[in-house]
């Protein structure tokens, strides 16, 4: 499941290149994976790709909308006509693509062509991913339960006027709330905080020196300071770094990186700390591993 640096990263990549471009054709491989009338998009343009939590959000002329959701194993494609190697690719990382499987595929749910013959493939392995086209008054109501936005504005965004950015004194209140939860089960709750998932939860608090069991109400006003400030800190350097999936996508052309091979504690049980040397530990909190150095968090 992409977490927001990932769906962040792919947003950033479509909005350069399909902002402005027409939608010509859309071919749909599987109907369940394509909400509403295909006609009403036919032959508007893209005038920007955005982002809410992780719903991909793409804006049309004349007040239409495509909300995209990745999903487990949902996968967004573009290729350039005229050279087969500009690509944006993003979602989860599969064979296939390693391969560079032609496309589309057997498991290409939809695709899409515009005005200057690239075209914008959605694959998903699962089909638990969808792409729905809604109007401006559907588009708040299906957002209307998301929480606050753990990421900085970006150009899109500030346009959209929709976002509730989380500050420091919307934390404080989240946590004066829930004083019993563990700070780690309240960063991951998707109606307080939207985007953040098991991954960077953990990424977060060891930044933060914060053990992830801790009862929200038994952090100091110092602690929660620091724990905004890691959020802004790590999910920044994720999305730098192209997010956790996007590692074996830029491993197919050759360059390392992502967030993975970077992390602090995450997957990383038994190995070294990468700030005192000591062992990182794994325990399960909720229904889902928390890892995190006990000697450099409290
Ligand atoms: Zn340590």
């Amino acid at each position: 499941m992409p977490e927001l640096p990932e769906v962040e990263t792919i947003v950033r990549g479509l909005d350069k290149v399909l902002s402005g471009k027409k939608i010509s054709a859309v071919k749909i491989l599987n109907k369940k994976s394509f909400l509403g009338e295909r006609s009403e998009i036919l032959g508007k343009k893209i005038i920007a790709v955005r982002r809410r939590a992780k719903y991909i959000i793409f804006e049309l002329e004349r007040g239409k909308y495509l909300l995209i959701h990745l999903k487990m194993t949902g996968q967004l494609i573009w290729q350039s006509q005229k050279i087969p190697n500009n690509k944006v690719v993003g979602g989860h990382p599969d064979e296939m693509y390693r391969r560079q499987d032609k496309l589309p595929h057997k498991y290409t749910r939809v695709y899409f062509e515009f005005d200057d013959g690239s075209r914008l493939f959605f694959n998903d392995l699962r089909v638990f991913g969808w792409i729905k086209i809604v109007d401006q008054g559907e588009l708040k109501t299906l957002l209307s339960d998301l929480g606050f936005e753990p990421l900085p504005y970006t150009k899109n965004d500030r346009k959209s006027g929709e976002l509730l950015i989380l500050g420091v004194s919307n934390l404080n209140s989240i946590i004066q709330k829930y004083p019993r939860r563990r700070i780690k089960d309240l960063l991951q709750d998707q109606k307080l905080i939207a985007g953040i998932g098991n991954i960077y939860s953990s990424e977060i608090l060891f930044c933060a020196g914060v053990l992830p069991g801790r009862a929200a109400g038994s952090l100091t006003a110092r602690e929660i300071r620091k724990i905004y400030q890691s959020i802004n800190r790590v999910l920044s350097k994720a999305v730098k770094l192209g997010g956790t999936s996007m590692s074996d996508y830029r491993k197919v052309d050759g360059s390392k990186g992502g967030y993975l091979d970077e992390a602090g504690v995450y997957a990383r049980e038994g190995e070294k700390c990468r700030k005192c040397a000591g062992k990182i530990k794994r325990k399960k909190i909720g229904q889902r591993s928390a890892y995190f150095c006990p000697h450099c968090q409290v």
